[in-house]
């Protein structure tokens, strides 16, 4: 039969199937030996209630009290099979941890069930993540999503004249924000290198770097490149006082 028989519709994938069961495992394992999973689920009434005020299930087939069960059943099948897809659909609003009776936070089981999938660069992961690259490469290097440069009247028509008083002498403006790190034009604000060394010392420590590059080599190679130059104009800086 294609499908779970209660409640998880969808079908097991062909590439699940194929999977070792005892690699199925250790993946689930992985999820459950997290600090913060035994705080995300106490039990389950299988009321609905999350279900039932979860965004993300009025638009998808997706069911947050069903993650709750899954674990619940130590269903590793469906569960390995959720994580490929199926958890990219929750928003992270955390109404379900708000509204359920027991205080579990499905949306938190997601966060894990994501961190485990990065970590494990899954192909469909790696699909997933490939359209934010950009925004991750201007996170990651700047610090900022948005620059006050990228708010050109242009791109905004719809905003009428408003946008285009507002970018007149846009760079003066940012110089009269009464604090140091808002002064930019090309970024939103600016993060010191003393905060950016901290950073990446906290990515590396961390495995986010590791991550980065099982999961896109050449967004993690452009990022190194400018986390290097950093690190050595800060060593040439505060080297000697260290
Ligand atoms: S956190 Fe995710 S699962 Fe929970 S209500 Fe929001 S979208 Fe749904
Ligand atoms: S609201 Fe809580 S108790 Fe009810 S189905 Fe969801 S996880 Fe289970």
């Amino acid at each position: 039969m294609d499908g779970h028989n209660y409640g998880y519709n969808l079908p097991i994938s062909e590439k699940t199937k194929m999977v070792p069961w005892e690699e199925k495992v250790r993946i689930v394992e992985e999820v459950k030996s997290d600090f913060r999973f035994k705080e995300y689920i106490f039990g389950c009434l299988n009321c609905g209630v999350c279900t039932a005020s979860c965004p993300s299930n009025r638009f998808f087939d997706f069911s947050p009290r069903e993650i709750v069960q899954r674990f619940l059943e130590e269903d590793v099948e469906v569960l390995y099979d959720m994580m490929h897809e199926y958890i990219w659909a929750c928003s992270q609003c955390f109404t379900c941890w708000i509204r359920c009776p027991f205080v579990n936070n499905p949306g938190g089981l997601v966060a894990i069930m994501r961190e485990v999938a990065v970590r494990n660069a899954f192909e469909a992961t790696k699909d997933l993540l490939k359209p934010y690259g950009r925004v991750l490469l201007k996170v990651m290097t700047t610090g900022n999503q948005l620059s006050a440069d990228m708010l050109q009247p242009d791109f905004f028509p719809d905003w009428g004249p408003k946008m285009a008083d507002n970018m007149e002498n846009l760079r003066a403006k940012r110089l009269a924000i009464p604090f140091d790190v808002g002064k930019s034009v090309k970024t939103a604000w600016e993060v010191s290198l003393e905060t950016a060394i901290e950073m990446y010392t906290i990515w590396r420590e961390t495995g986010i770097f590791e991550m980065l590059e099982k999961l896109d080599p050449n967004l993690y190679n452009v990022i190194m490149d400018i986390v290097e130059e950093n690190e050595e104009r800060y060593q040439e800086l505060y080297g000697e006082e260290e």
